[in-house]
């Protein structure tokens, strides 16, 4: 796709700031500082309009990105930050889980997780959540760059039999620095934004 149009358009603490549009959401979902800003910067071409940073947890908001007018990335606040009190984490999980169960507009959600690890608890948390809630995703593996491409497959191996996903569920190796995967993620993307 080429992406000729993108603005945020909200970061929203609520859910009566989210966008009035009908368009198509792609949402994404993953541990804070997995590399979420850097996927939706790299798929669209720009430098710096999420915003990307190695302070994690602060975004606490939805973020929506409108692509081409076409679609909105949909950008959930990340999980897992442990230097946060007990009740804010139950805050955000159910912000979170408000978003991915009622909202209708919601096409897909792009699962990301760090491929140079095995998935955490948190991951497997997720992973099993959208499973159970029948969610439609797909597992992308971030920071790819990262280990040596000899190493891609037996890292991705481990992220399927770790989080236990099933045949149906596309897991692509992504990477923010090289581009590795973007067109992979793109041809995944399609079918739900011409939904
Ligand atoms: P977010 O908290 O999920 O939005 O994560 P960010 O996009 O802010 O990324 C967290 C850190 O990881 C930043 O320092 C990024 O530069 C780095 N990072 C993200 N994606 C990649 C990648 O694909 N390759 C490499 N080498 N670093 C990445």
């Amino acid at each position: 796709m080429k992406v000729t149009q993108a603005e945020l358009v909200i970061s929203a603490v609520s859910s009566k700031q989210y966008p009035q549009e009908a368009l198509p959401e792609i949402a994404l979902a993953g541990r804070s500082n997995v590399g979420k800003s850097s996927f939706i910067n790299k798929m669209i071409n720009r430098k710096n309009l999420a915003r990307t940073s190695s302070k994690p947890g602060k975004t606490q908001t939805l973020n929506f990105y409108r692509i081409n007018g076409q679609f909105f990335f949909v950008d959930l606040p990340g999980y897992g930050y442990a230097r946060v009190s007990k009740k804010e984490r139950e805050r955000w999980g159910r912000f979170i889980e408000e978003y991915l169960t009622t909202r209708q507009q919601l096409q897909l959600i792009c699962h990301l997780v760090d491929i140079r690890h095995k998935p955490t608890r948190d991951d497997q948390m997720m992973a099993d959540w959208l499973q159970a809630m029948a969610l439609p995703r797909l597992v992308i593996a971030t920071k790819a760059d990262k280990i040596s491409k000899g190493k891609i497959a037996k890292h991705l191996k481990l992220v399927k039999e770790t989080l236990q996903l099933a045949k149906d569920v596309p897991l692509i190796a992504f990477s923010a620095e090289t581009g590795l995967g973007k067109e992979e993620v793109w041809a995944a993307l399609q079918p739900y934004i011409d939904h």
